[in-house]
């Protein structure tokens, strides 16, 4: 079977008036945006509450699904055949040959279901159903019906510019499309956590920037490269992605020399934190998204995303705050981020690490260990901001 088009079903519950049309506009753009990607020219236009992606000419058709399947937005991809005759004969032609070619000849049961976009065509749909299914009958001798559980769901849609006959529905990631819901500042790190908190925030609409803090040269080249390559993994579905990396080496040293040890990783992570707002402050992001999990490690007791969280002023989404580990590698591995995150380079944090972290901070005594950092931090703290290095990351 030879598509040369696509119909694309999104989820419109609670997409209304003016907000529909800000999400089939945004899905459009999405959509585009994947399809740069594949080899092949395409056209995407919207009509009567559908959109169509047609290829011009040869193209790869499983790139194609691949690319599609990454659109948040999509419910689901149906390779379709179309034509501009509207015609009973013309329509049952399309069909007979649809369903001859479809099935290559092999015993399926099946049942029509047309769709009458435009109301004037004459008929209705259980009737249109009807005639074409006896007709497939006829045509057909390897066909049965079964009308409540066919083998081949063969779909008609009749519009004011044309027909669409499809049978295939290859199921999108649903949510909704980049674009539509704000930005958001993701605290990218090398492991796997923080891309598929990055995942589940971008599924959702929300346009996502990152941000990784490395601390050269404890931290490598490699290390950095690991970062970059996650967020291109992050970038097939949630577009082009703004990576700014700060230099966190004088910041990490100075409270290292400055306060107790086993509160380094606490007083670190709220540097990142205050610097992610400072960076969202001037990119326009409203929120934070960040990899952490009740309970997963030293610094994500709740005593600890308390203290943490005590520094922001911008919400902080946390995606994962409920998942076991299993369940994020699990998603890591769905979303392709796994394999990556698991390549043995060492992390920022895991350098200055503590033998026995605090588990249990007290704010109040964090606030008293970073008074001994008053005298530098500021001017730190600028530098890192002024010196970052931004990179657009695009999917690979
Ligand atoms: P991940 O797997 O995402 O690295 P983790 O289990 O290692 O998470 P932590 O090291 O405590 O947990 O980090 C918690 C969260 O803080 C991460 O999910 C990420 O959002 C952020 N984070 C940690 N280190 C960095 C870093 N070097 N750069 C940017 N964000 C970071
Ligand atoms: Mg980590």
């Amino acid at each position: 079977m030879e598509y040369k088009s696509f119909l694309i079903k999104y989820g419109e519950i609670g997409v209304k008036g003016k907000n529909r049309y800000k999400f089939e506009d945004a899905l459009i753009k999405q959509i585009r945006i994947a399809l740069r990607k594949v080899d092949g020219t395409f056209a995407v236009e919207k009509q009567h509450g559908r959109i169509y992606v047609e290829a011009e000419g040869q193209y790869d058709y499983e790139d194609t699904i691949e690319a599609l399947k990454r659109v948040f937005g999509i419910v689901a991809i149906c390779p379709e055949i179309r034509s501009e005759d509207r015609s009973f004969d013309a329509i049952r032609e399309q069909c007979v040959s649809f369903m001859r070619e479809s099935t290559g000849g092999e015993k399926k049961t099946f049942k029509v279901f047309t769709r009458r976009i435009d109301k004037t065509y004459p008929g209705t749909s259980e009737t249109i159903s009807a005639d074409l299914g006896a007709a497939l009958l006829d045509a057909c001798p390897n066909l049965t019906v079964n009308v409540r559980e066919p083998e081949v769901s063969l779909h008609v849609e009749i519009r004011n510019e044309g027909v669409s006959i499809y049978s295939l529905s290859i199921p999108g990631p649903g949510g909704m499309p980049v674009g539509t819901n704000g930005r958001a500042l993701l605290l990218l790190s090398g492991g796997i956590d923080s891309p598929v908190a990055g995942y589940m925030i971008a599924k959702r609409g929300v346009l996502v920037e990152a941000v990784y803090f490395h601390a050269p040269p404890y931290t490598s080249e490699r290390a950095k490269q690991k970062v970059v390559d996650l967020a291109k993994i992050l970038a097939r579905y949630a577009g082009p992605v703004n990576l700014h990396i700060i230099d966190f080496t004088d910041i990490q040293l100075y409270i290292y020399e400055q306060c107790p040890h086993e509160e380094l990783t606490i007083i670190m992570r709220r540097y990142m934190m205050r610097i992610a707002e400072r960076i969202a402050g001037h990119t326009g992001s409203q929120a934070l998204i960040t990899g952490e999990s009740v309970g997963q490690v030293a610094s994500q007791t709740v005593e600890s995303l308390v203290c943490t969280n005590e520094v922001c002023t911008l919400p902080v989404f946390r995606p994962l705050i409920g998942m076991d580990k299993q369940e994020i590698i699990e998603r890591a591995e769905q979303i392709g981020s796994y394999e990556t995150s698991i390549e043995p380079y060492e992390d920022c944090c895991t350098i200055f690490v503590a033998k026995h972290p605090v588990t249990k901070p007290e704010p109040k005594r964090i606030r008293k260990s970073e008074e001994k950092l008053s005298e530098k931090i500021d001017a730190l703290v600028d530098t890192a901001l002024e010196t970052q290095e931004r990179v657009l990351v695009e999917p690979d």
